[in-house]
């Protein structure tokens, strides 16, 4: 970790602040402890939640990287501070199902839990004031949110990322069950920005079930903070 000059505060979402640095094409990423769900209707702090989503962001990135998949993270910084690539985020919100929860179940009677036979991919408009809706690859190009070469990059990045990250989690005992993903442009490209951590994935204990991720918070099932503690613990090697 080193010394980094933290300039003026660019954005403030719910979980994370973004400064631009002294290298225009460099931003330094703050991870609060600040939980918020159903549209920022319930809302708490989480002492440490955020950093523990550094460092598992951090692993999460640095094993894409390993696997040839190009994320914005550099490097960390400090406890809760990561230096990142500025990219222009493309505002849409990629997910990525492997086992039927949460609104797909409410929205197709699908009970959670159940393996879908294909990984379902779904994009949303990032826009908090129009609650975040579904849209398809018609209203991606209608609104000129992406092009049809960005989507097939996007695409096929989320699925890639997908067989990475179910394969390397099995092996730590967690399944995989679905997750959320932001792409952004930078130079001649789109690459992988935003998080990957409990907040942003649903994380279920391989053999028990048990939920190790943000529905512990949107559920009050309690122990959320003990709950990602134990998915970094699982992913440095610990016993
Ligand atoms: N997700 C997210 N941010 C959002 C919406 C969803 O990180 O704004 C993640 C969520 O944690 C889960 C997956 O995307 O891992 C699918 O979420 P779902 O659509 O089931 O929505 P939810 O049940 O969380 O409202």
């Amino acid at each position: 970790m080193r010394q980094m000059e933290k300039g003026k505060q660019l954005y403030e979402g719910k979980a994370k602040k973004i400064f631009v640095t002294e290298n225009s094409k460099q931003y330094l990423v703050e991870f609060k402890d600040d939980a918020t769900a159903f549209d920022g209707v319930k809302k708490d702090t989480l002492e440490d939640k955020g950093i523990l989503n550094n460092r598992l962001s951090a692993i999460f990135f640095g094993l894409l990287e390993s696997r040839g998949i190009e994320t914005h993270y550099i490097e960390t910084i400090s406890e809760r501070e990561m230096l990142v690539k500025a990219l222009e985020i493309i505002p849409v919100e990629v997910i990525v199902r492997n086992i039927a929860a949460g609104s797909l179940s409410k929205r197709l009677g699908i009970p959670e839990g159940e393996a879908l036979n294909k990984t379902v991919l779904e994009f949303s408009l990032k826009d908090d004031e129009l609650h975040d809706p579904m849209i398809n690859h018609y209203h991606i190009y209608a609104m000129e949110l992406a092009t049809a070469e960005e989507m097939a990059a996007i695409e096929a990045s989320a699925l890639k990322i997908n067989d990475i990250l179910t394969a390397y989690l099995k092996d730590k005992g967690i399944t995989l069950v679905d997750f959320k993903l932001e792409f952004g442009r930078y130079e001649d490209r789109v690459i992988l920005g935003d998080e990957i951590s409990p907040d942003t994935c649903r994380f279920w204990d391989s053999s028990s079930g048990e939920k190790l991720d943000k529905d512990r918070f949107r559920r009050d099932l309690g122990g959320v903070v003990d709950a990602y503690r134990e998915v970094l613990r699982r992913l440095e090697g610990g016993e």
